[in-house]
């Protein structure tokens, strides 16, 4: 290895890098598209994809190897996050026709995660009708949120975006939020660039605004020239829920609309609507969503094509301590077999543990329309609500519940009583919440 990447490399302990077409893990070692057993993955999806593309052709490989897409997306490229990091999917598409030019690797990614064969697929585009969906239940629910992602066709994913072209579709945007009449929609563009730490900060906090905090992200290129063409338009009557859309995060668009509560059918058609009329202002501009008759809605991570919906909720599940232990028992023949995802609360790339609040999601996209994957995860939320610990689950579980409670410094009153009877006052009522949670 040439010396000075060799002292890159113990420098720059945690992160992963490329020289031309040589990649460099963490810890120095050289990986290469053309080795799926090498990679810091090789268990990714690509790199299953991969390794079964090169053992059926290692000549058909070589040469899917030195495809170029339209915007000069390769292989390598596409591929480089299952080759440098820890990943279960480990790819990217850097523009629509990926999906044409790298189609037996992208086929074979879609086939492992949405278990649905493209060649005899048929995707609908959204009509944009009523649709009327299963309620869910009520109490447990703090807040819904449904958002799809969407891309135009006159641009690259942002993932392989230039800084003029950041600018062109935050442009294009601006425009399509000028031309909202709808009142329930209608608001104000915020730009990344320039916006008040304090405003930035409220946003997170209130769950509107993303961050660049992801290294899958940031290494595929995601987030190149940030803050530059990032923003988030944000309406101002918001007596029908909140109508966000993000511009330049992992898709350019990702409209959504959330609202306090479960009442999932008004958030749905609020988002709806968004939707809707983001697309009519796209085309008004002379431009339109990239859609395939197979593959639904293109997106740049295969496990967002097909519908681009995500419904969530964020829901108390007193019952389970840790988000592993609630990913384990959708696992569980007792679970039933619905297809849902569940994250921390603070997005998909952050821990919250010891908090008992989920985000309980669909994990199908393709294969299916809107109202059945929302019907997933209701049926979902459902069952996790009815999930019973066993009673001596339920002791290890307030056991955890005190001791995180108890290393808040706003609670350190709890453990000052030397007589222990606040500490069991506190110890009861977690219990009686454990209790009353699965009637
Ligand atoms: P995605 O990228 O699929 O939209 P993430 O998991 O990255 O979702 O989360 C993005 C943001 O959306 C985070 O701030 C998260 O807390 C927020 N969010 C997701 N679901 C809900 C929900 N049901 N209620 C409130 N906020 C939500
Ligand atoms: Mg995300």
């Amino acid at each position: 290895m040439n010396k000075n990447i060799f002292r890159t490399c113990v420098a720059a302990s945690s992160a992963a890098m490329s020289f031309g077409s040589l990649h460099y893990t963490a810890n120095c070692k050289a990986v290469s598209i053309s080795d799926p057993d090498g990679w810091v993955s090789p268990n990714c999806l690509v790199a299953q994809a991969c390794r079964e593309l090169k053992s059926e052709s290692p000549s058909g490989y070589r040469k899917l190897c030195k495809v170029k897409s339209e915007f000069g997306w390769t292989m390598e490229k596409a591929s480089v996050c299952g080759m440098q990091l820890k990943q279960h999917v480990g790819v990217y598409a850097g523009d629509a026709e990926c999906f044409q030019s790298m189609a037996p690797m992208f086929d074979k990614v879609i086939m492992k995660y949405h278990n649905v064969d493209v060649n005899v697929n048929k995707a609908a585009e959204e009509k944009y009708e009523k649709v009327t969906l299963p309620a869910l239940p009520e109490g447990a629910i703090a807040s819904t949120r449904i958002r799809t992602a969407r891309n135009v066709k006159s641009l690259p994913f942002t993932v392989n975006m230039t800084k003029k072209e950041r600018l062109k579709l935050e442009s294009m945007m601006k425009k399509v939020f000028a031309g909202f009449d709808n009142k329930y929609l209608k608001g104000s563009y915020h730009p990344m660039v320039g916006m008040p730490e304090a405003d930035r900060v409220k946003y997170i906090d209130l769950h509107y605004l993303y961050i660049n905090d992801d290294p899958t992200l940031e290494l595929v290129g995601c987030y190149d020239d940030w803050p530059s063409g990032r923003g988030i338009f944000i309406n101002e009557n918001q007596e029908k829920g909140v109508f966000i859309v993000w511009v330049g995060e992992e898709d350019q668009l990702r409209i959504m609309a959330m609202a306090k509560g479960s009442d999932v059918q008004a958030v749905w058609d609020l988002f709806y609507s968004g939707v809707e009329a983001v697309h009519k202002g796209v085309k008004k501009q002379g431009d339109d969503f990239v859609f395939d008759e197979a593959r639904g809605y293109l997106s740049s991570c295969p496990t967002n094509i097909g519908t681009g919906m995500r419904a969530s909720v964020h829901v108390d599940l007193p019952g389970f301590p840790t988000k592993q232990s609630v990913k384990d028992y959708v696992n569980d023949p007792a679970f039933g077999g619905h297809y849902v995802d569940i994250r921390g609360t603070r997005g998909e790339a952050t821990s919250t543990e010891g908090v008992r609040r989920y985000d309980v999601s669909n994990k199908a996209r393709l294969g299916s329309d809107c109202v059945e994957q929302i019907t997933t995860m209701v049926n979902g939320v459902k069952s996790l609500l009815e999930y019973k610990p066993p009673a001596d689950e339920l002791e290890a579980h307030v056991k955890t519940a005190l001791e995180v409670v108890l290393a808040n410094p706003k609670f350190a009153f709890f453990k000052a009583d030397k007589s222990g009877k606040k500490e069991e006052i506190l110890k009861k009522a977690i219990e009686s919440l454990g209790a009353t949670s699965h009637h």
